[in-house]
């Protein structure tokens, strides 16, 4: 009901789970974003499109996800943009639209079950993605009328 949702904000460290190490590596929003989400937008596997900065725009998959920091009481979220930087950006903003809901969250036994599922994730947002009332989320003022 609250997608497609558009928000953005810095890129802040996560808490050093190696996602990177993993070769996923995810983007954090600071509190003050995640605690703008609607009350409807639970945890999960979401879908859509980001930017970061004044960058082109590109496939994402998001985890929104319960924050151990704050003893699970916040939920996180962390982006994975389907793109290869050359470089960090934390410290940049971050511009995304969640567009679809994938799956729910899993606890999975071993790390090549949860890497896979990861893929799966992936290649379902590209998919998706392709469907033309998506495509359009792509060229949205959100994103054209960032400066
Ligand atoms: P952290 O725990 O600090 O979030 P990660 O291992 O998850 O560390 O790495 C996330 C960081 O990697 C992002 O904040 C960003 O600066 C950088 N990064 C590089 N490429 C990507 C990408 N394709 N998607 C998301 N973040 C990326
Ligand atoms: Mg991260």
């Amino acid at each position: 009901k609250s997608l497609p949702y558009f928000c953005r904000g810095e890129v802040v460290r996560g808490f050093g789970r190696g996602s990177k190490e993993l070769g996923i590596p995810t983007a954090n929003f600071p509190v003050s974003v995640v605690d703008h989400l609607p009350a409807d937008i639970g945890t999960g596997i979401y879908y859509g499109w980001a930017c970061v900065g004044t960058g082109d725009v590109f496939k994402m998959v998001m985890s929104i996800g319960w924050n151990p920091y704050y003893k699970n009481t916040k939920k996180s979220m962390e982006t994975h943009v389907i793109h290869t930087f050359n470089e960090d950006f934390y410290g940049e903003i971050l511009n995304v639209v969640m567009v679809g809901y994938i799956r729910p969250e899993k606890s999975y036994d071993s790390l090549e079950a949860l890497i896979a599922a990861i893929n799966n994730d992936i290649e379902e947002a590209k998919l998706k993605l392709e469907l033309p009332e998506h495509l359009k989320l792509k060229e949205d003022n959100f994103f054209t009328s960032v400066t």
